[in-house]
């Protein structure tokens, strides 16, 4: 296989949210699917493979995730089941799906100026678990978790995960802070209660395994942006892990021809 690189620094992770036609988006959380169908070609064009976040963190252990890439998809809403699954099954990936698990069949009240979208039932949760999708919980009522006491914090993380964890039947590894918000408090509950790993957002301040930082994918992310993301990535935390070598390969590519389609939006 020629390796030389080890596989550490901190592995690429897509956030996703919702993969959906759409006419209003404020929040810039939803992704068109023909969008999503080409984020997902272009990576299995890199010989990159969309797995869940629980996976990628077992090859990476066994020192074999090289390939890999995390796709989550966070708030779990419906159009996941009609829009993404099918998207993800067709290239043979999968994904982490992180629930609400106090709101499920309900909608993104979190989201007061955007329009409503409808979450996964518990049925639901189930069938994507079924299909394979790991299932990792997104708190109770997708709030801020730095403000909430010590009692109801108890409640996001470990209640969140027996709730998912009956409805699921996983184990229900990962834990995804709402709105990305986390402080040393937080990262330290979801620690203690067990959880094996957290995702949060770009920015991560307390980076690790309980803070694993995301690159943000929306709508207007043409191949070639996501390029730049991955390679930022790669860059700014000494990136080795899955897929680096085609990532700079591909740079070079794009870089070089200066593609005349790029930058649509
Ligand atoms: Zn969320």
């Amino acid at each position: 296989m020629g390796e030389t690189r080890r596989a550490d620094g901190i592995p690429l992770i897509l956030m996703y949210h919702s993969v959906s036609p759409y006419q209003c988006d404020p929040y810039r959380i939803t992704v068109s699917p023909v969008r999503f169908e080409q984020q997902m070609r272009w990576l299995r064009r890199l010989g990159l493979t969309g797995v869940s976040v629980r996976r990628l963190l077992e090859a990476r252990h066994l020192d074999s995730g090289r390939r890999l890439v995390g796709l989550t998809f966070d708030d779990g809403y419906a159009d996941f089941a009609e829009c993404a699954l099918p998207v993800l099954a067709r290239y043979g990936f999968t994904a982490t799906l992180f629930v609400v698990a106090g709101r499920l069949g309900g909608d993104n009240a979190w989201d007061p100026d955007g329009p409503r979208k409808t979450l996964l039932t518990a049925d639901q949760v189930l069938r994507m678990a079924n299909a394979g999708i790991e299932i990792g919980s997104h708190g109770l009522r997708h709030v801020s978790l730095p403000s909430v006491t010590d009692l109801e914090l108890a409640a996001e993380t470990a209640t969140s995960r027996d709730i998912l964890r009956r409805i699921s039947g996983q184990d229900v590894a990962g834990f995804c802070y709402p709105f990305g918000h986390a402080d040393r408090r937080v990262i330290g509950t979801v620690q203690d209660v067990g959880y094996d790993y957290a995702c949060t957002v770009e920015s991560a301040a307390h980076a690790g395994r309980h803070a694993l930082p995301r690159t943000y994918v929306g709508d207007a992310d043409s191949p070639p942006r996501i390029l730049a993301k991955g390679m930022r990535h790669w860059l700014t935390r000494s990136y080795r892990g899955p897929g680096a070598e085609r990532l700079s390969d591909a740079a070079a590519i794009v870089l070089g021809k200066r593609s005349k389609r790029s930058g649509s939006g």
